[in-house]
């Protein structure tokens, strides 16, 4: 149990910063030429419980991008919009042991494996609803400031930076359309995705974002339902099962909760019914997620026995 603000969690929130703040395992991505000037120290952690209480330490109001912390929420729009089924026709959902930018994808029909990855995530930005690019990307922005409970915006220095070198994707996106997976303009759609990827946030944006899936959907700051019961269920198995991409079976065994990270350094991770976490710290490990994040999730979850297979 989580108990008031300023109680045991906020300390403990503390304890964590200062235990796991020196270390200097972990580099920034420098793939996307303007994430390389993040710096390596900051460190930022948050929690949102289903009353609405916000406990956090350090960094917690630096703004960073989004990244892969979106694909989940862009997922949830894509099955609201087009049901499961057709989405399902499209991205599928088994985890892959790869990297995030593998390009991976099932033999013949080009489908990409699971919408977590970024083969899937473009794919699923390219079936959320909307007359133009432009609609489709306004349409995420609302989508992403509904679970954060404030208008998020883009950060165009971040945005302009990947469309200048993100060929990778663009060529990912490339073999999905010459594969027949994918229709539309492959600048067009990317664009969609860099942008989403280039939404800014702060950890507590995240554990906010975070606490409104383990909440059922409802955004438990300003009380307004985002998602349905039944698709908060949907997107939390594929993070479960994908969210973490090469590292998502040892994060399972270890943190037991579903998460998702971004390259930026942000993660978020949701304990249903009871909270929403979110760190920021932009020094990544090799599978791609923040070094001080994933400490830190470790130990709030031995600590709590947040592990949701946990028997006693
Ligand atoms: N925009 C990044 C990319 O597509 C997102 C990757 C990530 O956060 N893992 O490469």
């Amino acid at each position: 149990s989580i108990g008031p603000p300023n109680g045991p969690l906020s300390r403990i929130l503390d304890e964590l910063h200062a235990r796991f703040g020196p270390t200097t395992d972990g580099q920034v991505a420098s793939y996307i030429p303007e994430l390389a000037s993040a710096d390596p120290t900051l460190f930022g952690l948050a929690l949102t419980t289903m009353d609405g209480f916000g406990y956090a330490s350090g960094a917690a109001a630096t703004e960073f991008t989004i990244q892969s912390v979106s694909k989940p929420f862009v997922y949830a729009l894509a099955l609201a919009d087009r049901g499961m089924d057709e989405v399902l026709s499209r991205v599928g959902v088994e985890p892959t042991g790869d990297a995030f930018n593998a390009i991976t994808l099932e033999p013949d029909t080009g489908r990409p494996l699971n919408p977590m990855v970024n083969a899937g995530a473009l794919l699923v930005s390219s079936l959320v609803d909307g007359a133009t690019a432009a609609d489709r990307f306004e349409r995420i922005r609302g989508w992403l400031s509904a679970f954060a409970g404030r208008e998020l915006r883009v950060d165009e220095k971040v945005f302009r930076s990947e469309q200048l070198t993100g060929d990778r994707n663009r060529a990912i996106a490339y073999l999905m359309r010459n594969a027949g997976a994918l229709s539309g303009d492959v600048d067009e759609i990317c664009s969609v995705y860099f942008r989403q990827c280039a939404v800014m946030v702060t950890c507590e944006d995240l554990a906010t974002m975070a606490a409104t899936l383990a909440n059922g959907g409802v955004n438990p700051l300003t009380r307004r339902r985002v998602l349905s019961d039944e698709l908060v269920g949907r997107v939390l198995t594929v993070m479960t099962t994908c969210g973490m991409y090469d590292h998502a079976g040892e994060w399972m065994l270890r943190v037991g909760v579903p998460a998702k990270s971004g390259v930026a350094g942000g993660i978020c991770a949701v304990l249903p019914g009871q909270l929403g976490i979110g760190t920021f710290s932009p020094a990544l490990d090799a599978t791609g997620h923040s070094v001080r994040g994933v400490l830190a999730c470790n130990e709030l979850s031995t600590r709590f026995g947040l592990h949701l297979l946990r028997t006693a």
